[in-house]
């Protein structure tokens, strides 16, 4: 399973400590030794914030007196850009006014200790900073998550599906998508009840993410639909593993039931390098190839090339 792979950071988070006084760094990096945890530290405000960009800390403590760019600019800094507001910023500063306290939590602190620290107080600020943080991560991740199948929701396909389109866009690499039906599930529904239709559900899923490739993203794409982006993929190599799941699916026993068959019809859009086919586009006709799929008997798969020689149907099954 490819789903809920790990960040390269979450088994040892890095800790970004920005403090222009080298004591400090050196006071943490011996009284956070036995922390699981790895410290960086940087001097100044204008470093630590490149340094966020390169090592996407788990955690920064971020002291508030600087030369040059002070703390709370930082902040704002931090804040202000996409790619680094979700970074958890626990301030360390020797101001001990209300409003300075006010204006950091303003400008997205998550946390604020007064120097001199108390070193326990501090290791447990941390602890629960980090933690909070992988608690918001892995509901990011759950978000987008199928409940019934667990595999990839419809809003991390749309994500995917744009972004692998950019990407095979930019390079002129082959992508290719399939979407999938199950044949007549309702009957499967109103025959067995939905309990047996949503075990039907969770065992085509399974089959499916069994045959898929690491790097393919497998959605439930809604109801008893399915999709399969998969990158660096030929309509062809993309056709042959939509047989693969094809069989498997046909001939798989579904507990109790040994004379129930379950089939799918699948559409396949790819391409072998450059297309001018927009994203949307490209749905319309992996859809298109499915209802083909249906309307000639089901139980099969079509697809269509839809490279820069234009589009040309084939099908299978
Ligand atoms: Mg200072």
């Amino acid at each position: 399973m490819t789903i809920g792979a790990a960040q390269p950071n979450d088994n040892v988070p890095i800790v970004l400590v920005i403090d222009d006084c080298v004591d400090v760094h050196r006071l943490l990096a011996a009284r956070l030794r036995n922390e699981a945890l790895e410290l960086v530290c940087e001097t100044s405000g204008e470093a630590g914030i490149e340094r966020v960009h390169q090592i996407e800390p788990s955690l920064v403590l971020l002291d508030l007196d600087m030369p040059g760019m002070d703390g709370f600019e930082v902040l704002r800094r931090l804040k202000d850009e996409t790619s680094t507001s979700d970074v958890p910023v626990i301030v360390l500063s020797g101001m001990q006014s209300p409003s300075d306290k006010v204006t950091a939590f303003d400008l997205g602190a998550v946390d604020y200790i007064t120097k001199p620290f108390d070193l326990m107080e501090l290791r447990v600020r941390i602890r629960s900073a980090l933690k909070m943080r992988h608690l918001i991560q892995m509901l990011a991740q759950r978000a987008q998550i199928d409940g019934l199948t667990g595999l990839w929701n419809r809003a991390h396909f749309d994500e995917r599906w744009a972004d692998e389109t950019k990407r095979a866009e930019r390079s002129g690499s082959p992508l290719s998508l399939a979407v999938f039906d199950l044949d007549h599930f309702k009957q499967v529904n109103d025959t067995y009840g939905h309990p047996a239709g949503d075990t039907v559900l969770q065992g085509v899923a399974r089959l499916i993410q069994n045959i898929a490739r690491q790097a393919d993203i497998a959605c439930r794409y809604g109801g008893e639909e399915f999709a399969i982006i998969m990158p660096d993929t030929t309509p062809e190599h993309a056709i042959n593993l939509c047989e693969r799941i094809r069989v498997a699916i046909i001939e798989a026993d579904w507990h109790g039931k040994p004379g129930q068959r379950i089939t799918i019809s699948a559409g396949v859009a790819g391409s072998t390098g450059q297309t001018s086919i927009g994203r949307a586009e490209w749905i319309e006709v992996a859809d298109r190839n499915l209802y083909r799929s249906k309307s000639e008997g089901r139980n099969r798969a079509s697809m269509t090339d839809v490279g820069s020689k234009g589009p040309r149907l084939a099908d299978a099954g």
